[in-house]
C-alpha cells in the first residue's frame, strides 16, 4: 500500500449511505424549485477566466486568491467556476433568454464548485452549490421570493433556529456617498489593518468590514454604516422588501454591516445562518443577494437579477449539529435465494421481470451457502425473501417469506409482482 494516491485536500467521496442523503436533498432543492417554477440550467464546470475576473470582480478574495486557473493547449486561461452567478448570467446573455416570450426568467442550479481555501468543516475546495437566480424583474416581491424559497427549503428538512440576515447596499448613488464615507473613516488607521484591508482601502473598502482577520477591530464597529447613505430610491425598495417580508410573515434581522463576498451586489443583500449551534466556526449556510448591473458587465442588455447560492456541505454539518435524520429508505423489497443451477437461472428471468416493475430486487452473486444468502438478506433489510428450488421452478413459483414476520406463502411467477406491490408502501 506503499504508493496509495489519496484524493486531494479539501475535497470529499460521497460514498453509498451518505450519497443516499445527498440525492435526498437533491431532489428536495429540485421539488421546490418546480412549485416556485424554477427552471434548472447545466452550465460547465469550467469558464474562461476573464468571465470571473469580470463577473465576481477582480478584488474579491476568490478572484485574488482562490480560482483553479489553468492555461490550455490553445493557451488561454481557463478557471474551474468557485461559483454559479457569472455563469448563469454568461450563458442569459449568449442563449439571448432575455429573448424569451416567459419573463423574467427563474433558473436554478445544483453541481460542483471549486475554490483554493484553507479547508475546515464546511469549506470544501470543491463542493456542491444549489442556488437559484431570477433574471429580467426588479420588484421587491421577488427578493423576497427566493428567500422564502430557501427558507422554506430549510424548513421542509427539518432545520430550526434559521436566522434570515438581510441588509441593503443600495444603489450606485448610494454606494458611491458610503464609499467615500468608508475612506474617510478608516484612511487615518488603515496601517493598522491587515494587508488586504490596506489595498481593499483603494480597491473595494466595503470589504473592510467583512474582514475575517480585522473584524473585531473598533473602528469597524465604529465606521459609518450604509443606510445613512441610501438614495430615496434605494430606501423605498428596501422598505418594500421588509414589507413582504412581513406579509409572508418571515422573520429577518436587519444587519447593516452584511456587505457580502462578491463584487457584483446591490441593493438587497442576505445571508441565512444557523442561530445558536454552529459548527466550528462557521454559522452560515446561503447567501445571495441583487445585482442589477452584472448581465450588463458581461455584455447584455440591462438586465436586473437576484439569486442566492449554498452548499449542500453546510446544509449537511447543519443537519448533523441539530440531530435530524433524514427519511432516507434503503430498503430492499425481494432478495432471491435460488438454491441449485436450475433455480439460479430461472430466478435471473424472475429478478429482471421485479425489477422492471420498479420492485427493488437482488440476488447473490458469490455462490453462497442458502444460511449466507438469507443473512445477505437481513443486511440488505429486505423486506421479502424468495427462495426458489427445482420443485419451485417445475411448478413455476417461489416461497415468499416475509422477514419481519417469518410467514411464508407459495407464489406464482405471475402474481409475484402484484403480490409484492401490494405489501409494500413506496410501490
Ligand atoms: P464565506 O464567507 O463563508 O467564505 P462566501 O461569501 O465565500 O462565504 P458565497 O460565495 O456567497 O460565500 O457562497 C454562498 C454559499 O456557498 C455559502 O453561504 C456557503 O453555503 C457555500 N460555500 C462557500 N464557500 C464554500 C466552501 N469553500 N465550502 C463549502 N461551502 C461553501
Ligand atoms: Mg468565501
Amino acid at each position: 500500500m506503499s504508493n496509495l494516491i489519496n484524493r486531494p485536500r479539501g475535497t470529499n467521496d460521497v460514498l453509498p449511505g451518505e450519497s443516499e442523503l445527498w440525492q435526498y436533498i437533491e431532489n428536495k432543492a429540485r421539488e421546490i424549485c418546480s412549485s416556485f417554477n424554477y427552471k434548472e440550467i447545466r452550465t460547465p464546470i469550467f469558464e474562461h477566466t476573464e468571465l470571473f475576473q469580470r463577473g465576481v470582480g477582480d478584488t474579491t478574495d476568490i478572484v485574488q486568491k482562490e480560482m483553479y486557473s489553468f492555461t490550455t493547449r490553445g493557451e488561454k486561461s481557463v478557471t474551474l467556476r468557485p461559483e454559479g452567478t457569472a455563469s448563469v448570467c454568461r450563458a442569459y446573455v449568449e442563449n439571448k433568454l432575455f429573448g424569451l416570450p416567459s419573463q423574467p426568467v427563474k433558473l436554478y442550479y445544483i453541481g460542483p464548485m471549486f475554490r483554493y481555501e484553507r479547508p475546515q468543516a464546511g469549506r470544501m475546495r470543491q463542493f456542491v452549490q444549489f442556488g437559484v437566480e431570477v433574471l429580467g424583474s426588479n420588484d421587491p416581491a421577488v427578493d423576497v421570493e427566493i428567500m422564502v424559497l430557501a427558507m422554506e427549503f430549510y424548513r421542509k428538512l427539518g432545520l430550526k433556529n434559521l436566522k434570515l440576515v438581510i441588509n441593503s447596499l443600495g444603489d450606485v448613488e448610494s454606494r458611491q456617498a458610503y464609499r467615500t464615507a468608508l475612506v474617510q473613516h478608516f484612511s487615518p488607521e488603515i496601517s493598522n489593518f491587515c494587508e488586504d484591508c490596506q489595498s481593499r482601502l483603494e480597491t473595494n473598502p466595503l470589504r473592510i468590514l467583512d474582514c475575517k482577520k480585522d473584524h473585531n477591530h473598533p473602528l469597524i464597529k465604529s465606521a459609518p454604516r450604509i443606510n445613512q447613505f441610501y438614495s430615496d430610491e434605494a430606501r423605498i425598495y428596501f422598505e418594500k422588501v421588509l414589507l413582504y417580508l412581513d406579509e409572508l410573515k418571515e422573520s429577518y434581522v436587519i444587519d447593516t454591516t452584511l456587505v457580502r463576498g462578491l463584487d457584483y451586489y446591490n441593493h438587497t443583500a442576505f445571508e441565512i445562518m444557523l442561530d445558536g449551534e454552529g459548527f466550528g466556526s462557521i454559522t452560515t449556510l446561503c447567501g445571495g443577494g441583487r445585482y442589477n448591473d452584472l448581465v450588463e458587465d458581461l455584455g447584455g442588455p440591462t438586465t436586473p437579477g437576484i439569486g442566492f447560492a449554498m452548499s449542500i456541505e453546510r446544509l449537511l454539518l447543519g443537519l448533523q449539529a441539530q440531530n435530524i435524520n433524514l427519511p432516507i429508505s434503503n430498503k430492499l423489497d425481494c432478495y432471491l435465494i435460488p438454491i441449485g443451477d436450475k433455480a439460479k437461472i430461472a430466478s435471473t428471468r424472475i429478478l429482471l421481470k421485479l425489477r422492471q416493475a420498479g420492485i427493488r430486487a437482488d440476488l447473490d452473486y458469490l455462490n453462497r451457502k442458502m444460511k449466507t444468502q438469507f443473512k445477505e438478506a437481513e443486511r440488505n433489510n429486505a423486506k421479502f425473501v424468495a427462495i426458489i428450488g427445482d420443485e419451485e421452478v417445475d411448478k413455476n413459483t417461489v416461497q415468499l417469506k416475509e422477514l419481519e414476520t417469518s410467514s411464508q406463502e407459495e407464489v406464482r411467477y405471475d402474481d409475484l409482482v402484484l403480490y409484492i406491490k401490494d405489501r409494500i408502501k413506496h410501490l
